[in-house]
């Protein structure tokens, strides 16, 4: 192609015109595919991040591909000022698949988290008669939502906050996993309570046993809405569809995004009943991408890919070999390895490494993974990639932990 720059042309634009709102490592990307990525050189590396957890299908998935390139053919965007011939379908599946009866469309994560917050309000205000602008909503510590500055504003995240405020009132914070605090937390005033089933960024922090059917429990007594943020812990990626299926929990309203644009575009959505989708009037939401053809293609694609449970059972297989495999390096470099399906944190021993330095080695030997808060690196490979890869994939960690621990 004669629009590609070279790696390092690449990086000196980026150097001079790109934000620096991330710290990439230094591999510049030009193709991908399945569970693989390619740099500008030729060389390969083996995706452990999968854009986290937006990749669950892989890179460039065929059906998705396919989904995506069919509709670039008819047509990418109407506005929700007209009808379109998708999104009915598109908000029928995804009602189907989260067994409940309506959708919200929307593009990012965030966004789906933003309209949540505001739909539990407009619920507390109109149904359970909280009076006006009382509102408060009950999140967990270690929380992340997303980058908005609502959301910031309840991120006990420093570097997420410092400097963005003044922050959004109406938020409480209370121990994730912690039935008690939660129960302390809920007032008259309380709309919502939003977590995450399992906290992704927090380094796939997985509450007690239990502790989501509680919530259920407390939530329903109290009169208040369940949210669940299953924007990276969703669409297969635990060995279930849904991280809340773990428990037998259905929340209220359940928030996805990522994968749900199957890697190629962002789309999201609010799904719940329509006793709370239903304060949502002409007007008072809405957004100009959200619902749009292309995405709904694609989103009713990813659907498809999870109808028959293969997905969600390859995640589960392969996240137990994984695991096995992990458990293994506890006490050599690891002091710690957290799992659910094909989704693990693996705690780095600080006397061996950062996890930033050991992603830099893991990438000199073709694996690209991301730590999160510094000592932690989180595993979360494409669903469909082999295992042979995977394996090995866990052996160069092996390897990089030993290379230090060795010195
Ligand atoms: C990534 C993420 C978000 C935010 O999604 P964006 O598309 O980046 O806005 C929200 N909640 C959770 C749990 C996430 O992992």
């Amino acid at each position: 192609m004669e629009n590609t720059p070279s790696g390092s042309t690449a990086l000196a634009l980026e150097q001079a015109h790109t934000a620096r709102n991330y710290a990439p490592l230094p591999v510049v990307i030009s193709q991908a595919d399945g569970a693989w990525v390619t740099d500008t050189t030729g060389v390969r590396y083996f995706d452990c991040l999968a854009g986290y957890s937006a990749l669950n299908f892989g890179h460039r998935h065929p059906r998705l591909v396919q989904a995506a390139v069919d509709q670039l053919s008819r047509v990418t965007l109407t506005s929700r000022a007209f009808h379109h011939d998708q999104l009915g379908a598109f908000c029928a599946e995804l009602a189907d698949l989260t067994g409940t009866e309506a959708v919200l469309p929307m593009n990012t994560g965030a966004e789906a988290v933003e309209s949540a917050l505001k739909i539990a309000r407009k619920w507390g205000y109109e149904i359970k008669g909280v009076p006006e602008n009382q509102a408060t909503i009950v999140v967990a510590d270690g929380n992340f939502h997303g980058r908005t500055t609502s959301i910031i504003s309840f991120s006990g995240d420093k570097d997420a906050t410092a400097g963005f405020g003044p922050y959004t009132p109406g938020f409480r914070s209370v121990p994730f996993g912690d039935t008690d605090a939660l129960a302390d937390a809920i007032d008259a005033t309380t709309v919502a309570v939003l977590i995450e089933p399992i906290q992704g960024e927090a380094g796939v922090v997985i509450p007690p046993d239990g502790y989501l059917r509680a919530v259920r429990h407390l939530c329903t007594d109290r009169n208040v809405l369940f949210v669940a943020d299953e924007i990276q812990s969703g669409l297969a990626r635990t060995g279930r569809t849904f991280a809340c299926d773990h428990e037998d929990v259905r929340p209220d309203l359940m928030l996805l995004g990522k994968a749900l644009g199957g890697g190629i575009l962002p789309v999201s959505a609010v799904v719940g009943g329509w006793d709370v989708l239903g304060v949502l009037r002409p007007g008072q939401h809405g957004s100009t991408f959200g619902g749009n053809p292309l995405a709904a293609a694609v989103g009713r694609a990813v659907i498809a890919l999870l109808r028959d449970g293969s997905l969600q059972q390859r995640a589960q297989r392969l996240g137990e070999d994984m695991a096995g495999r992990l458990d293994q390096l506890i006490g050599h470099g690891v002091t710690a390895v957290r799992s659910r399906g094909l989704w693990a944190g693996v705690d780095i021993d600080p006397a061996v490494a950062t996890g930033r330095q050991i992603c830099e080695r893991l990438m000199r030997r073709g694996v690209l993974a991301k730590e999160t808060h510094g000592a932690t690196i989180r595993l979360a490979p494409p669903i469909i990639a082999e295992t042979t890869d995977l394996t090995w994939a866990i052996e160069q960690l092996a390897a990089v932990l030993d290379e230090r621990t060795g010195q």
